[in-house]
């Protein structure tokens, strides 16, 4: 089975740029990259109306968060986490899949091909959470990443979260041991790959953070986690551990480029550069940094570093949306605020940090760029629309014009958004259950 799209621009990833450009997929995986006359298939996608670039990447989220948006609107990190936990404990496996097939298709719809979603709330009794998540991945035609998150550190113990949702250490392990024998798939072109990714400094023991790192290495597979989000976070480790949040991270084994965190807003100088030096990941997530007041991110600074960076969204509880291409936005904008320069972060390295930045902290080598041998996702983008047309600089236009919604996204070389209609699963159906599911449990 081959599939060719078509494209008005085509952006590798590479350094090309190809009007008329076009790809060949063949079997989920890229045959061929040109320009001109392109050649046959089983099934063409002419979107010559569109720039293609390589399918965006999520690298932070959690997707549970969608049946709680809108609270605590201008609330700290703490302050909001504090008054979420109780909603939390209430979610269950078909919370969890309602909430997650409304994040997934809003990916899906804004040309996000490979996710991550870190999940940490698993209340006693409830059962079925995890595998909800792959199972509406696998039904949508979404590429994840889901990481198995915890919570051990409760507030009898000097942690933030109440103790009704702090689950025992031995059975965090047992479960994310069952779950990477179940669900990881190490190979390339993979469409699910497992992380160990205990929450928080705030939200876990050091001896539970330690204890991941171990089983991660030895299974072979990532690690993620929360850190530097928040200068009350950084005075949490240094008042309970003495220690700044990376520092924390080093003693516990959590550096080196099988990790990548989540955020990285507080980071001084020495932390940027051994970042970049042990090619630990940074997931920037600009949108959370600004709704919760949090900082931001000193990514001109690992970038210039090489630092590996990608963009996240974030829960939607903290966001309110799931869109990549508003993150690339917001993160050129917010880059030039922080330094009060313009040439702090260019669209063409916004693009890059959505794309192949991603990929590198997802640990991805066969995503995230399109050439050859690579895995066929791809989004389009509409650029003929009102909000689009005309603009001269088509790459940097679609960063600093309001974010596009894809017009056609592929995934594993299957078409999942035609004519931006989501193919995989009815988006008014969705948004009914959403709507639903969140006033439920509202209470
Ligand atoms: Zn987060």
């Amino acid at each position: 089975m081959t599939l060719l799209v078509r494209a008005g621009l085509l952006v590798t990833g590479t350094g090309g740029e190809l009007e008329n450009g076009w790809i060949l997929a063949s079997d989920g995986m890229i045959a061929e990259v040109g320009s001109g006359p392109p050649p046959a298939a089983d099934e063409v996608i002419d979107a010559r109306h569109c720039v293609a670039m390589p399918g965006l990447v999520n690298a932070h989220d959690h997707m549970y968060q969608w049946a709680t948006r809108g609270y605590v609107p201008d609330g700290t990190l703490f302050e909001w986490l504090r008054a979420l936990y109780p909603v939390w404990a209430g979610i269950d496996a078909d919370t969890v899949r309602v909430a997650a097939r409304a994040a997934m298709a809003h990916l899906l719809l804004s040309g996000c091909t490979l996710s991550t979603d870190h999940h940490y709330v698993f209340p006693h009794g409830r059962a079925g959470i995890f595998e909800a998540l792959v199972e509406t991945a696998r039904e949508l035609g979404l590429r994840f990443h889901p990481c198995r998150g915890s919570m051990s550190l409760g507030e009898s113990n000097g942690g933030l979260p109440p103790d009704t949702v702090v689950e025992d250490e031995d059975a965090i392990l047992a479960h994310t041991e069952a779950m990477i024998d179940r669900f990881h798939d190490p190979m390339p072109g993979s469409m699910c790959r497992v992380v160990v990714a205990p929450c928080s400094p705030f939200s876990v023991t050091p001896e539970l953070m330690r204890d991941s790192a171990s089983l991660a290495r030895r299974r072979g597979v990532r690690l993620h986690t929360h850190l530097a989000e928040t200068l009350d976070e950084e005075r949490f480790c240094l008042e309970k551990f003495g220690r700044r949040p990376v520092e924390l991270m080093e003693d516990q084994g959590w550096i080196g480029d099988d990790v990548w965190y989540a955020h990285g807003v507080h980071l001084n100088d020495a932390e940027v550069d051994r970042i970049a030096e042990v090619k630990t990941g940074i997931a920037h997530c600009p949108s959370s940094n600004m709704r919760l007041g949090a900082g931001a991110c000193r990514v001109e600074d690992l970038v210039r570093a090489g630092a590996r960076v990608g963009l996240g969204v974030d829960g939607s509880a903290s966001n309110e949306d799931a869109n990549l291409p508003m993150e690339a936005h917001q993160a050129l904008l917010l880059a030039r605020v922080r330094s009060s320069s313009p040439s702090a972060l260019d669209a063409r390295t916004a693009w890059r940090l959505a794309t192949q930045g991603g990929a590198e902290c997802l640990g991805r080598e066969d995503c995230g760029t399109l050439e050859p041998g690579k895995c066929a996702d791809i989004a389009c983008f509409r650029v003929d629309d009102l909000a689009h047309a005309g603009i001269k600089d088509l790459v940097a236009g679609l960063a600093l014009a309001p974010p596009a919604r894809a017009q056609t996204v592929v995934v594993n070389g299957r078409v999942v958004v035609r004519d931006g209609q989501l193919l995989t699963g009815d988006e008014d159906q969705i948004a009914r259950d959403i709507a639903a599911t969140s006033s439920r449990l509202a209470g």
